[in-house]
């Protein structure tokens, strides 16, 4: 059969099933060889056989693909009207004498939050009755993204905006939504995230810090790891076992609130690559925890985690840690660019633009009820992937005279830049969630 020929069979999707069906038969190399009589004939038949079992596999393996959608969002006229006023709220807080930085953990300050949760951009998708805004998904992300491309210090209220609030929202008792929604809203309370801990990182589930039942309450035991912010935020929301681990390793955990000013938390500040100590090691000894505070149901800590790792993989902050550093490249041969600066330029930005329209596809997942971990992801691991080579290419990319602004940008970028990859999931273990979404683990 001309090669044409079979294109022209393989395109018209009416007559691919039928093809495959026929193609991958045994009998159908063996006619192919008796029909044509020669060695041609059974080298054309292997291939007609090895072309259809090729297909065949694609196929099956399609059938296995468990939904790796990005549907395409686009952003509506209010998201694009907050985005105007979110500039304009920015250029008068944000201090010009400071430079700016779009990883969303550099910065911190309680008063931006604070004035932020005032313009009513924390808990934006909340509903009104806890004090949110009752926007889409949409509008939160124009303002996250704003925000972070300027380089505000965000990093006080970010983690209770993106992932305690939603996790509260969908499992939290109506008191502790009560208690703690608003004050998230208002700037007043922060969280921190309580997963890793010494032993246990990527392998999540092999935690041992645990809490055993008391009168009134439980007590916490053990130790958490590399818990950014725990020195200066209120709360952090625990996965702890309540039960031993048993043959299931995802059951027997539960999420708990912890009160961070408890005499029996002691925080250690750890330094970083940069010198700075933001994230730290947290020690419960006989930490009282009243039933009230565990949120969810008992032994269901594992899947409520799981859920939170939509919202915490999938917005810009997984693509934008590196972004002003691209700013200040932009600016620093903006008077005389050449051919090979603006090539790197162009690149750079079209990358971002596929990573953004990912994102606000899967924002617009997300506002539509769905949970989309897949593709959340795939974002974070080509995001954060982005990201980390950033510094590395435009270093590489500029003369030795370079101002001072930028060198001091990329430097703080370059001294960060590890963690991209490691902080909310490593590459590998994202490539593993990856995998055994398209079924292919
Ligand atoms: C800046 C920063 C902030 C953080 N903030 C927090 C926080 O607030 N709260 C919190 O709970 N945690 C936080 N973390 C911890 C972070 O989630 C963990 O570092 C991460 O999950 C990896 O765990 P680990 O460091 O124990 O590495 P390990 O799990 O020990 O992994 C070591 C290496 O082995 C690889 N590896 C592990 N398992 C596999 C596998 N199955 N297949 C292939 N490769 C594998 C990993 O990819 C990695 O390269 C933070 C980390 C950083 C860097």
């Amino acid at each position: 059969m001309p090669c044409n020929h079979l294109a022209a069979r393989l395109c018209d999707g009416r007559r691919l099933k039928t093809f495959i069906c026929k193609a991958w038969k045994p009998e159908t190399v063996t006619n192919i060889s008796k029909r044509e009589g020669n060695a041609s004939g059974v080298l054309r038949a292997l291939q007609y056989a090895q072309l259809g079992v090729s297909l065949r596999v694609y196929l099956e393996r399609k059938s296995m693909f468990q939904g790796l959608t990005f549907e395409p969002f686009k952003l509506p006229d209010e998201a694009e009207s907050i985005r105007q006023e979110v500039r304009e709220f920015l250029a008068r807080e944000l201090d010009p004498g400071t430079l700016p930085n779009s990883d969303f953990n550099a910065g911190e300050s309680a008063e931006f939050s604070r004035k932020l949760g005032a313009q009513g951009w924390i808990g934006m998708t909340w509903p009104k009755e806890y004090g949110g805004s009752g926007k889409s998904f949409l509008e939160r992300y124009v303002v996250t993204e704003e925000l972070l491309a300027a380089g505000a210090p965000v990093g006080c209220h970010w983690i209770a905006d993106r992932q305690t609030g939603p996790l509260m929202l969908k499992f939290g008792t109506e008191a502790q939504k009560q208690r703690f929604l608003p004050k998230i809203i208002s700037g007043d309370y922060f969280f921190s995230i309580g997963m890793s801990e010494p032993d246990s990182g990527s392998d999540l589930a092999s935690i041992r810090t645990s809490a055993t039942k008391t009168e009134g309450g439980w007590l916490l035991n053990g130790s958490k790891i590399w818990t950014s912010y725990a020195h200066t935020n209120h709360y952090m929301v625990a996965l702890v076992r309540t039960e031993p681990p048993s043959e299931n390793r995802h059951a027997g955990m539960s999420q708990l609130v912890v009160d961070l000013s408890d005499k029996n938390v002691t925080v250690t500040g750890i330094r970083n690559l940069s010198g700075e100590e933001d994230f730290n090691q947290v020690f419960f000894d006989d930490v009282f925890i009243p039933d009230d505070m565990l949120v969810g149901t008992p032994g269901n800590g594992w899947e409520q985690v799981m859920s939170e790792l939509g919202y915490e993989r999938s917005g810009p902050e997984r693509f934008l840690s590196a972004f002003r550093v691209i700013v200040e490249f932009a600016r620093e041969i903006e008077s005389n660019p050449s051919d090979e600066q603006l090539v790197l330029l162009g690149r750079l930005a079209s990358h971002l633009i596929t990573l953004r329209r990912m994102s606000i596809s899967v924002a617009g997942m997300l506002g539509a009820g769905k949970l989309p971990l897949t593709e959340a992801a795939l974002i974070k691991d080509l995001g954060n992937s982005y990201e980390r080579m950033v510094p590395e290419i435009v270093r590489l990319a500029v003369s030795g005279n370079s101002s001072q602004r930028f060198v001091d940008t990329l430097n703080e970028c370059i001294l960060h830049a590890p963690s991209f990859t490691l902080r909310g999931g490593t590459r590998e273990v994202l490539k593993g969630v990856i995998a055994r979404g398209l079924g292919l683990r």
